[in-house]
């Protein structure tokens, strides 16, 4: 990653003056004069104002996938994470892409490099390498298979190209699973625990066989030799500081509260929510469930807030509820707002960009071979 700040480029402190209707003139005017060289891409969990300038919406690999396979985008600039932004950089240049744009590499941006993820915080190459080596004094690695969550760094992602592993969503998490148990007979799962055990258990995978790997615990991640040994899925313990707030009481007061109700929530859940929801899946799923779900039907969902009150407004002809009675939301993905967009978007025009993100390229080039094992699953 590396922060490209140019003498001539932009402050950012007057940008935080202007009101809403001035910046969305001036975001307008720049995606005007930067035409089909620009896509700026939004997160389903973005915030309404910032999605109302997006030219795609939708989870983080799909962005990024969708971006990279434009012919005419030079400069994408992705409201959502940091994570997000590496994986759509590692997408958009790959070696065949630059070599039909003859060398010229697409210059992604993050508006706000602040919108990290705190799920992808959570492991951090140095543990994951120290777990490796720990892991392989008690057990063979060359039977263990190495699978990231999409929301982690490039350099998880890498270290899985590496090691004979892969790349996972939350769409096909349970493919990939089967995929890496017909080449190994265990999987390391970081960073969610919960997606990890949520695919683990439906795929008749007990806890007792799901250690947790704690990488603040000295010994074994806080486990005994026995545990790992008899393991078959090894879950890092993290997990989405959102997705961790929905608990079964929410359920079991939704349920008394209002009878027919559905409960649908995202796999990132705990356990104890996600064992009895009516439906369990991706941001997509989600969305596709709502979507095709008859008038009239009640739901309580159970994912990030802006997309869901996103869904409510787009689908008046159901009675849609936010799980939780907290706010759930996706702090660091809110960083980016109105300011930063246009402030992005105005140096891009200014010859000098900021905030870009690059991924370097022997961690680009390991983690595409993960996140193309990935494409060959079905
Ligand atoms: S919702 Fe959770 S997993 Fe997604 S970007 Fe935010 S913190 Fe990360």
């Amino acid at each position: 990653m590396s922060v490209v700040t140019l003498d001539s480029s932009l402050p950012f402190a007057p940008y935080r003056e202007l009101g809403n209707e001035v910046l969305r003139e001036r975001i307008a005017e720049a995606k005007r004069k930067l035409g089909s060289s620009l896509l700026i891409l939004g997160h389903h969990y973005q915030q309404d104002e910032v999605i109302a300038h997006a030219d795609l919406t939708g989870d983080s690999y799909q962005l990024s996938k969708l971006a990279a396979d434009s012919q005419d985008c030079r400069y994408i600039v992705f409201c959502g994470v940091h994570f997000m932004a590496e994986t759509a950089d590692i997408l958009a240049n790959r070696p065949e892409k630059l070599e039909s744009r003859g060398g010229e590499r697409v210059t992604v941006v993050l508006p706000d490099m602040a919108a990290g993820c705190s799920m992808a915080d959570m492991a951090a190459i140095r543990q994951v390498e120290s777990a490796w080596e720990q892991l392989g004094e008690v057990i063979d690695t060359e039977d263990l298979t190495p699978v990231t969550y999409i929301n982690s760094a490039a350099s998880l992602k890498a270290f899985c190209g590496r090691h004979g592993g892969i790349v996972c969503t939350s769409s096909n998490a349970k493919a990939v699973l089967e995929w890496s148990f017909r080449q190994r007979r265990r999987v390391f799962f970081f960073p969610d625990q919960h997606l990890g055990r949520n695919t683990s258990l439906k795929m008749g995978i007990t806890n007792d066989l799901m250690p947790v790997w704690d990488p603040h615990e000295d010994e074994l991640g806080g486990n005994t030799e026995e545990a790992i040994q008899g393991s078959r899925v090894i879950l890092w313990k993290g997990h989405c500081s959102v997705h961790q707030m929905f608990q079964a009481v929410h359920v079991h007061q939704f349920r008394e509260k209002i009878p027919g109700i559905k409960i649908l929530v995202h796999p990132e859940c705990p356990q104890e929510v996600n064992d009895i929801a009516d439906i369990s899946g991706s941001t997509s799923k989600i969305i596709e469930t709502v979507r095709s779900a008859p008038s009239g039907t009640k739901w309580a969902i159970g994912t990030e807030l802006h997309l869901v009150n996103r869904l409510k407004k787009e689908h008046p002809e159901q009675e849609i509820h936010f799980l939780s009675p907290l706010v759930c939301m996706c702090a660091t993905m809110y960083r980016i707002d109105l300011a930063h967009l246009c402030w992005s978007l105005e140096n891009i025009l200014n010859g000098s960009i900021v905030n870009r993100i690059v991924v370097k390229e022997d961690i680009a080039r390991w983690s595409l071979v993960a996140l193309e094992r990935m494409l060959t699953v079905r």
